[in-house]
């Protein structure tokens, strides 16, 4: 995919004809070296192309619903986002590029490999959604590709929390779009997610997992238990799904009201809640024994 088209024929796939008008989208890689950049994506083995171009095999380009294929721009990124990249940095620039897809997830601090090792998620995206692979780093220093269905993500887990790897890139599968459009979409998703969470205190995000086929926060919420302290924690009067530090609070703090939480939801509601929540130490056997 990198340097200059090969010389020699076509290949197979760049000849083929298709029935319809070609759809294509194009591809966002975030990445820490110079060549981690944005390009079209080739999918040889799915490509449906209406006309050959001679530069094809230097880009990337896939293979669904939007663009035909005789839209394809080339790079369409320039620069590399970089180390540590801020998800919501990319999905920002990329709006600004004309690709859509990362808007919900852009509203929540996390790098992009943070969010892909937990498979982050919001307003019914998911990272798995728009990630078609990524690029990790072993323990031991081995270094491989994987496809999104190797990560084996499910709801805020891959099994990167097992494999320890580290992600260095990932390659987005985005959707063409206008900019203003993609742009006016992310503020509009951050400003209703401001509404209902604390801002501006410090906090961790979303406590609980939410149950299947219900909200954490609306069961914690009709326990009564939005504003409940335990020395400086609190359980966010906005949100109830947040514990917010209001200042000094220790962990044990914290754990005493995701306990409390935790047997509120399960006596009232018989639904045992997961933390979302990381928990490191000897403190937490109990509330990490349901994972
Ligand atoms: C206020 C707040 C709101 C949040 N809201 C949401 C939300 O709406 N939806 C949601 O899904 N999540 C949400 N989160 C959680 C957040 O997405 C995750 O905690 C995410 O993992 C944070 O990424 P990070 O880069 O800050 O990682 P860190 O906090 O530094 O690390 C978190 C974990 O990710 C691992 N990790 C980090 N980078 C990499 C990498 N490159 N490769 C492999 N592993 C890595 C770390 O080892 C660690 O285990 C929220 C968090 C906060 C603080």
């Amino acid at each position: 995919r990198r340097g200059p088209a090969p010389a020699g024929p076509a290949r197979p796939e760049a000849r083929a004809a298709p029935s319809v008008e070609p759809p294509a989208r194009r591809h966002l890689a975030v990445g820490p070296d110079e060549n981690h950049r944005a390009r079209r994506v080739r999918q040889a083995e799915h490509q449906h192309l209406r006309k050959h171009r001679a530069d094809l095999p230097g880009r990337e380009v896939d293979h669904r619903h939007h663009l035909p294929a005789d839209q394809r721009g080339g790079r369409v990124v320039g620069g590399d986002p970089g180390r540590g990249a801020p998800l919501a940095q990319v999905a920002r620039r990329a709006a600004k590029a004309g690709l859509g897809g990362l808007e919900a997830l852009s509203g929540f601090p996390s790098t992009v490999g943070g969010a892909v090792f937990m498979n982050a998620g919001c307003y019914g995206v998911e990272i798995r959604d728009v990630l078609r692979s990524a690029r990790l780093v072993g323990r031991d220093g081995a270094r491989r590709r994987v496809t999104t269905v190797e990560l084996e993500p499910a709801y805020r887990s891959t099994n990167l929390k097992r494999s320890g790897e580290i992600v260095t890139r990932a390659l987005f599968e985005l959707a063409p779009g206008e900019p203003a459009a993609l742009l006016a979409r992310i503020d509009e998703l951050n400003a209703r997610r401001w509404q209902s969470l604390p801002s501006g205190v410090a906090n961790a995000g979303s406590v609980f997992r939410n149950p299947p086929g219900d909200y954490a926060g609306r069961l914690i919420d009709a326990c009564g238990l939005k504003g409940t302290r335990a020395g400086a924690a609190e359980i966010s009067p906005r949100h109830a799904n947040v514990i917010v530090n209001t200042g000094g609070a220790t962990a044990r703090d914290v754990l005493t009201l995701m306990r409390r939480m935790r047997d509120e939801v399960a006596e009232r509601f018989g639904v045992r809640l997961v933390p979302e929540l990381m928990l490191l130490g000897d403190l937490v056997h109990d509330l990490d024994e349901a994972r």
